[in-house]
């Protein structure tokens, strides 16, 4: 069988016991059919009181397997504590990890592993691990779950597929997006045994967004500068050093050919000191992009940190995973790659290889991320670039209308500045981008403070469960009103969501 003809387990291939004859309650009458409906008070009067024996193949493996797929850790327990076998297995060589993770119950399957030592790396008789299987129903949360406990990224079947392949082959974006932000990055070269890549399976069964994202990953892992240079990769500097460039490029160009030109009238006073008004802001502006370029953004404390500074106290970092009451629900603050459990609004950002806090953006110009502690910092930036960019414009065209005033035909006026005075207009072009640019961040970065939202959570709303109400609908629970998003940005930098983000790990720190 080819790689491309995978067979496709639908989440219908378990079929429900019969009905009853009249068609309404189910027929519980035996373990398998009290684990199948999960009739918990049933199954347990099986085992205990009437002995029910879980060695035979229904009470076995079938029964574990039912209970994988409701997710029903209460009902696992009963049968694991009464002798049935944790690695039970099917005819296609299915155990309890295999089938949670077809069924993406996540948190069954960190049960069983945390409580009962389940091989979550164990191949069925095709050779795919639960990892597999997750990547190719597209579970996100059960793929983090399992990269986070170390799950083998590299493993190929028995088609030479690893998880990424199969991920690739359904078009599961986030899947994919997991997937390689914690790989080694081998896995996007490595050929099925029909020779294809992932890249090359997700184009070929037409999953254009999936064949983008993993080409890009890949060009951005290649040796080649150009590839390197358009993902601003060179030594993980980005393209701050460029931005540096033009600015200090621009105020000389400033000085030399709108202020000081010898070729244009003298300057008058007023002028003169809105000129330097806007250097001066220059400089300030050149002083905030060194701060927030260079300024922790909120990068989350990981174990190796931890153990280089035994003073830190990281409450996040004495969660134990291995409790998995704690862990019934929110997946996505699993970092499988910095194996850390992070607060609510932070994600992992794959340039800069660490979790940062209310992860805002990483931004390739500063070549830094835009988070919990340099938002503001990135904001006064983007003000400072906008005011500065605006008086800069408005300075240059008073000058070139005064040098004009004498011509009065359009075509000759256009014809004399490009000519008479090239480095003004050079100027003029290269602030008026960097005000455009600069204005439109400023007026998003400005609303979305005042909505205490970040550029993460609009982009990515429909992957955040805190992001929804119980309908269902778009509600954001950090929004404290316009006012106190504000004061509360200004004054500290930051607003202070951990009573609201921090449940889960509150109560499992206590
Ligand atoms: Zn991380
Ligand atoms: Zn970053």
């Amino acid at each position: 069988m080819a790689s491309s003809e995978i067979e496709v387990v639908s989440s219908e291939s378990k079929t429900q016991p019969e009905q009853s004859p009249n068609g309404n309650a189910p027929t519980v009458i035996d373990v398998f059919s009290a684990s199948a409906y999960g009739d918990f008070e049933k199954l347990r009067r099986f085992v205990e009181q009437d002995g029910a024996s879980l060695s035979k193949p229904d009470g076995n493996a079938d029964s574990m397997h039912w209970a994988a797929v409701r997710g029903s850790i209460a009902v696992a327990d009963v049968l694991l504590q009464n002798g049935a076998r944790v690695e039970a297995t099917d005819i296609n060589g299915y155990r309890a990890v295999h089938v949670s993770a077809q069924y993406g119950q996540t948190a069954f399957l960190n049960h069983i592993v945390a409580k009962y030592h389940a091989d979550f790396d164990a191949p069925d008789n095709e050779g795919r691990s639960p990892l597999h299987w997750a990547a190719y129903k597209g579970y996100a949360d059960t793929i983090r779950l399992l990269l986070f406990r170390d799950a083998s990224q590299g493993r190929q079947d028995r088609e030479g597929c690893t998880p990424l392949h199969w991920a690739a082959l359904r078009g599961n974006v986030e899947a994919c997006t997991v997937l390689v932000h914690a790989g080694t990055k081998q896995e996007l070269t490595v050929k099925d045994k029909a020779g294809f890549t992932p890249v090359q399976l997700a184009s070929d069964k037409g999953h254009r967004h999936v064949a983008l994202f993993l080409s890009n990953a890949q060009r951005a892992q290649s040796k080649h500068l150009g590839d390197k240079i358009c993902h601003g990769k060179i030594g993980g500097i980005g393209y701050a050093p460029i931005l540096f460039s033009i600015i200090i490029f621009l105020m000389f160009l400033f000085v030399n050919s709108v202020i000081a030109a010898p070729s244009l009238p003298k300057i008058t006073a007023i002028v003169g000191l809105w000129g330097w008004t806007a250097l001066s802001l220059a400089v300030v502006s050149l002083i905030m992009f060194y701060k927030c370029s260079s300024k922790d953004p909120g990068f989350i404390k990981r174990l190796e940190d931890l153990g280089r500074d035994t003073d830190t106290e990281d409450p996040l970092l004495n969660v134990d995973l291995n409790h998995s009451s704690v862990w019934m629900g929110n997946w996505s603050q699993l970092c499988p790659t910095c194996k850390i459990i992070r607060p609510v609004r932070s994600k992992h950002c794959p340039s800069c290889k660490r979790c940062v806090e209310q992860f805002d953006h990483h931004c390739p110009w500063i070549s830094n991320c835009v988070g919990k502690r340099n938002k503001r910092d990135f904001f006064i930036f983007l003000c400072l670039g906008t005011l500065t960019s605006f008086l800069g414009a408005a300075i240059t065209v008073q000058r070139i209308w005064t040098a004009v005033e004498s011509l009065h035909t359009e075509g000759r006026w256009i014809h004399y500045v490009v000519v008479q005075h090239p480095g003004v207009v050079t100027f003029l072009v290269l602030d008026m981008i960097i005000f455009i640019a600069a204005t439109t961040l400023t007026i998003a970065q400005a609303s979305q403070i005042a909505r205490n939202i970040t550029t993460n959570e609009l982009a990515n709303a429909a992957r955040y469960g805190y992001l929804r109400s119980p309908d269902g609908r778009f509600r954001n629970p950090y929004n404290h009103g316009c006012r106190k998003n504000c004061a509360d940005f200004l004054i500290q930098g930051y607003t202070d969501d951990d009573e609201i983000a921090w449940p889960p790990l509150h109560q499992a720190a206590s």
